[in-house]
């Protein structure tokens, strides 16, 4: 086994953390395990052979995807639920060559309580849901449009996410299902986002009850983190250092031709005066239970993997109940019991959404005019560092084309 690297999903932190015993040199030393990292040496080393440190300050590669197959024997995630979906079959292509896929169409629902009670509804709202909270008696596509549209406001350019709520969905849906969800997830309301956030939830006429409409849907058969491994372990080009916190160590790391940094970027200029960028970060409460098999839902705690939880009324957002996901290992699947997890959004704690809104877009920029002065020795890559709200399959086809544009146009497709 190349001692250089830890399985991703064993559990001794202690293996290869720190950086002795490195080479004095690298093509690529990478801050950062998670998707754009692992792009990033994954081509390097397969397209030109490039010679590769990831360094990650976590004891696991996978970033925000890490999973993991708990003592329980449920694979559950650490960082909360990831769901891959993608239009784009350039990187459909590419995570295919790292997994077996199980397909899978996620769809959540919402418990939501418009004063008769909770009821549990579909998400995205489509005429099931204005039925269930609005007695709207509305079964085709022209009556849930009618509906509609006696209640939209008109607005062809909604400016924040307010309005393009109010116009996509009216007023009682607007409060139902988007007001107080985005309070809790953001600490701002719509009004104070960009109209892009809410615009990730349509509102359905149709009957699709799928929570996203891309072509492919699915799940790595053996979790996310067993495709990371597959991208980055066992290649001689690759070395990977855990629990190595790059601002703490940078100044004893090896030479490279580029640093590719994808924390952060305003953690990267802190010492430059200039203000923090907003982050929401996450935690989590983790129950087990043993559900009553003759109950409602059987041996599950809800009716399906994840549940909205859209009103003020508790402080989580969702609930995620993992053994739903039909890559979990056998053991998990026959188990009486089931472990769920209470999503909580925080201001504090590891960032995982960049906050999408104009000034945090112009702090963004001042940051982004001071990247573009390191030349070509420094590259900023992925969500925290490009300070977008990516979605996994937008952070792989995002790092593929900034790998062909760092390292030649082209590069990242040679081996196909
Ligand atoms: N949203 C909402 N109610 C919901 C689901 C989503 O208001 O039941 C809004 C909320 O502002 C949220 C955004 O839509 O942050 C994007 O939701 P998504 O499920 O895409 O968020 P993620 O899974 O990335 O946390």
């Amino acid at each position: 086994m190349d001692l250089s690297v830890r399985r991703g999903n064993d559990h001794d932190p202690s293996w290869f953390a720190g950086i002795d015993g490195l080479e004095a040199s690298y093509d690529m030393v990478i801050v950062g395990a998670g998707i754009s990292g692992c792009v990033f040496a994954e081509r390097g080393s397969r397209e030109l052979g490039l010679k590769s440190l990831i360094i990650d300050k976590r004891d696991h590669i996978g970033g925000n995807c890490y999973d993991f197959v708990n003592k329980r024997g449920f694979r559950v995630s650490q960082y909360g639920v990831h769901l891959f979906h993608t239009r784009h079959e350039r990187v459909w292509e590419y995570v295919n060559r790292f997994s077996d896929w199980t397909p899978y169409e996620h769809r959540v629902k919402g418990k939501v309580d418009v004063g008769e009670g909770y009821k549990i509804v579909p998400i995205p709202p489509s005429r099931e849901t204005v039925n269930a909270l609005f007695h709207a008696d509305v079964h085709t596509e022209e009556e849930m449009e009618a509906w509609l549209n006696a209640r939209r406001s008109v607005n062809d350019d909604p400016k924040n996410g307010e309005e393009s709520a109010l116009t996509r969905a009216g007023e009682e849906l607007y409060d139902a299902i988007f007001k107080h969800y985005t309070k809790k997830q953001w600490d701002k309301y719509p009004e104070e986002l960009d109209a892009s956030v809410l615009a990730r939830i349509p509102v359905r006429t149709n009957d699709d009850d799928r929570y996203f409409s891309d072509p492919h849907q699915a799940l790595p058969k053996d979790g996310y983190t067993r495709l990371f491994e597959n991208m980055v372990m066992s290649d001689p080009n690759i070395t990977i250092r855990l629990n190595v916190d790059f601002f703490e160590r940078r100044d004893a790391l090896p030479k490279c031709a580029k640093t590719i940094f994808t924390g952060p970027i305003d953690a990267y200029y802190a010492s430059q005066g200039l203000p923090k960028l907003e982050y929401r970060s996450l935690r989590f409460r983790e129950e087990y239970h043993e559900p009553d098999p003759s109950g409602e839902h059987g041996a599950f705690y809800q009716p399906c993997l994840q549940l909205n939880y859209p009103g003020p009324e508790v402080p989580f957002t969702r609930i995620v109940e993992y053994k739903h996901k039909p890559n979990q290992p056998v053991e998990a699947r026959n188990s009486k019991g089931t472990v769920i997890f209470k999503e909580y959004s925080c201001d504090h704690g590891e960032p995982y959404y960049p906050v999408p809104n104009p000034a945090n877009h112009a702090l963004y920029e001042k940051y982004k005019a001071m990247a573009e002065r390191e030349g070509k020795d420094v590259c900023f890559v992925g969500r925290l560092a490009s300070y977008k709200y990516f979605n996994m399959d937008q952070a792989f086809l995002n790092a593929l084309e900034m790998f062909d544009e760092v390292w030649g146009e082209g590069a990242g497709e040679r081996g196909r």
